[in-house]
Parts: structure tokens; sequence; C-alpha cells
């Protein structure tokens, strides 16, 4: 199965130029009409077999629309990492997984659906506050019951279905159901207010939730491990493709400035040779961030072909851990790259790229976020640092990069 790169990559900036001009109280419903009457949501289903060329879909699609809304596509980069990784993972091992998943993955493409998650792990805590998670008890063969609650879930108004961890005695399971209409679901206030509050991320309340064994993926820790590691690592890596988006966009708007204005000498800014270099200082990172982030999409194509193909663990291991730390090493280093060149295009442009009509207004305050998603840096940092230190000489080097 192949898409048309150039259809894909049209649909994206059609949808984005349409949000541009929307009124800011229809640009939500203008950005979700416009992605479910294209084929982005569903690229997962159409290239299933094709990890690589879905990640580099994926990715434009969501730095298209990165650059005209960060909190927009940053909801969305929930679906579609999503259901990428249920898409592409290959679980040999397990074919009631494997059954189950295409269920799901048929379905979304059949209705044309949209999925949230609410999946990663509770915010730290007080050493004496109670854990608070979704906990699932099997009511009778084949019924469970899902109490509790989660923290964050984006596009919580807009999704149709909702995929969910939760404990099941000693195992974390994985769940999903539908979302609307749905009164044992029920949704808090938006926790992110400003230029953040368009991902309509809230908080979810189980109450007392039956759900039936076909919409059960994953019953034990093994298998959801699994799932959860290689979901995650699409994660990190897509979501950098949203906040390079907006670095992008807020680079558009240094040019656009700078080509817009002059010096007393009558020098137009874009001709100064010091705002020149400055500039271009900020075009290199965000090109070579672009040029690292293309990196997962090559590991997680040899990833998923390995498996396939039946090699060895002693092959497959080494580019699994590869593969989570592909991830992480792209959201560390292209959300700090992201927030830094947003500072620049801010500290070139100056007050006026402060003012509330200015897109840099919005840019500035959500820029930030992108650090903020997992896996959080201080435990990247710590991880990194304990295998870099550990017993066995360290290179860095990739083994899919040695293949
Ligand atoms: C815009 C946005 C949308 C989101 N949407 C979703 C969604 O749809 N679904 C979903 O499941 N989740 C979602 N999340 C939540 C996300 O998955 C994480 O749970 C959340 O970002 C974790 O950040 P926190 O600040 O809550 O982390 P916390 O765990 O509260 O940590 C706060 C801070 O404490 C420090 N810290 C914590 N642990 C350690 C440690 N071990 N060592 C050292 N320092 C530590 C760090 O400085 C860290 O920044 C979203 C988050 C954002 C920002």
């Amino acid at each position: 199965m192949t898409v048309d790169a150039q259809e894909i990559r049209q649909q994206a900036r059609d949808i984005a130029a349409r949000v541009e001009v929307a009124e800011p109280e229809q640009r939500s419903r203008t950005f979700f009409d416009g992605l479910r009457a294209s084929r982005i949501p569903y690229l997962p289903c159409e290239l299933q077999e094709e990890a690589g060329e879905l990640y580099v879909r994926c990715y434009e699609s969501l730095f298209t629309l990165g650059r005209t809304s960060i909190p927009l596509a940053v909801g969305f980069t929930m679906h579609l990492y999503n259901l990428s990784a249920l898409a592409t993972l290959p679980v040999p091992a397990v074919p009631e997984f494997e059954r189950r998943r295409q269920i799901l993955v048929d379905t979304v493409r059949k209705y044309k659906s949209i999925m949230a998650i609410s999946s990663f792990g509770e915010n730290v805590k007080h050493k004496d506050d109670p854990s608070r998670n979704v906990i699932v008890t099997e009511q009778k063969a084949g019924s469970y019951l899902c109490q509790g609650r989660k923290g964050f879930q984006s596009m919580a108004s807009e999704a149709d279905i909702l995929l969910f961890n939760g404990q099941f005695g000693e195992h974390q399971g994985m769940f999903y159901t539908n979302i609307k209409n749905q009164p044992a679901l029920v949704l808090g206030p938006s926790l992110f207010a400003g230029a953040m509050a368009p991902s309509d991320t809230r908080p979810v309340e189980f109450r007392d939730l039956v759900i039936k064994q076909k919409n059960v993926l994953s019953l034990h820790n093994d298998l959801t491990d699994h799932i959860s590691f290689y979901a995650t690592a699409w994660f990190e890596a897509l979501c950098t493709a949203v906040y390079l988006g907006g670095a992008s966009r807020a680079l558009e708007e240094v040019r656009l400035f700078a080509r817009s204005v002059h010096t007393e000498e009558g020098h137009m800014l874009a001709e100064v040779d010091g705002f020149m270099v400055d500039s271009g200082r900020l075009a290199l990172r965000l090109r070579s961030s672009l040029a690292m982030a293309r990196s997962f999409g090559v590991c997680a194509d040899l990833y998923c072909r390995l498996i396939r193909e039946g090699a060895p663990a002693e092959k497959v291991n080494p580019v699994a851990n590869d593969l989570m730390d592909c991830g992480s090493c792209l959201k560390y280093a292209l959300t700090a790259a992201a927030s830094d060149i947003v500072a620049g295009a801010r500290a070139l442009i100056g007050t006026r790229g402060m003012s509330v009509k200015h897109p840099m207004y919005a840019i500035n305050e959500q820029i930030c976020f992108g650090s903020m998603h997992p896996t959080l840096s201080s435990r990247l940092e710590r991880s990194f640092g304990t295998e870099m230190l550990g017993e066995k000489p360290y290179t860095g080097l990739f083994e899919w990069a040695l293949g």
C-alpha cells in the first residue's frame, strides 16, 4: 500500500490555511472537520506495514498543522501516535492482541473515528497521597468494571474513542471505549487556560464504566509495557513535529518582519548582516532538528521489519532499545530547540511580536509545553547518565545506524 505524499501534504496545507483564517471560536471545528474529511487521521490504517513511510507522512502533516496551531496539533498527535503504534507493532507471539487491535484499527477507518488517550503515568505526588488510577475488575466473564480517574486527556470533547490503561489486579491492562454520549465518563474542566486551551486537555472520571471483552487489548504487564514503550517512542518523536512547526512559524514571522522594516540608514532589515547571521543561526537549528527527526522513521521501520522476519532476540533487542532512545533523544533535543528558536525569534522581532493579535504572542506561550511532555527530561538525563557511567565502555552509537 502506498499513499500519495503530495496529496497528504496538500490536505495538511489546506486544513492549516482554513484554520488560519477561521474566527477564533471556529478554529477547532474547522481543524477537525478538515481532518476528518482528509486521509491524514487514517494514514496508520493504510500504512500498517510501512512504519517508516507512515512516520514521515505523519511528521510532515503535524509540522504543517503545528505552524497554524500548536494546541490543536498537539491534541491530534494523541490520535496519530496511538493509532500508528497500534497499527504497526507486530506482536506475533500474541495473536489474540493482533486480532483485537486489527478490529480497532478497522473500526477507526470505517467510522472515521478520532481517538483520545489517557495513559501516561500519574504525576509526581506526596508520599501519603493515594494512587489515583483507573481500577479495572472483572464482573462476570467477559465484562469489566472501570472506576477511578485520569488526569490528562486532550481532544476530550472531540474524540470518539478513548484508549486508556488501568490497574487489573497485579497488572496494568489496556482498554478502549466509546467516549461520545458515555454517561459513565465525566470530563472535568480544561486544565490549560490561555493560548494552550484549544488542546482541550481535561481530567476524566470513570464512574462505573462497563466494558466488554472485545474492548480489552491487554490484561498483562508484559504486553501492556511492550505496547506502551513502543507507543511512547512514537509519541516522543511525533510531538516534536508540532513544536518545530511552531518554531518554523516564528521564523516566518521574523522573515515577514525583516522584509517590511528598514533601518535609519534605509537598509531593509533582512539585508543587515548581523540580523541575517542571527536569523541564519535559528534557521540552522530548525533544519538540523528536522534532519535529526528523520531518524525515528528509519529505526521504526527496521524494528518492525526484524520482528516480521522473525529475527532472533539478540538482533531485535538492541534495535528496540534504540527505538526508545531515538524517541527520547528527539523529544529532549527538539522541543528544546523549538523553545530556543522561538526565544531567538522573539528577540529579533521585538515588542510588536508581543501584541495580542500577533501570531508570536500565542506561540510564545505555547512553545514551553513541548519539554513538559513525557518522557520527563529529568528521567531521561538520569537514565542516559546511568547507562553512560555503567561498567561497559560507552560509545553512544546507535545499533540501527550501524546495521
Ligand atoms: C499539552 C499537553 C497535553 C497532554 N495530553 C495528554 C493526553 O491526551 N493524554 C495523556 O495521557 N497525557 C497527556 N498529557 C500529560 C502528560 O502525559 C504527562 O503526564 C505530563 O505532561 C507530565 O508532566 P507533569 O508536569 O504533570 O509531570 P510530574 O510528574 O508532575 O512532574 C513535575 C516535575 O517534577 C519533577 N520530577 C518529576 N519526577 C521526577 C523524577 N523522577 N526525578 C526528578 N524530577 C522529577 C520534574 O521537574 C517535573 O517537570 C498532556 C500534557 C500536556 C503538557
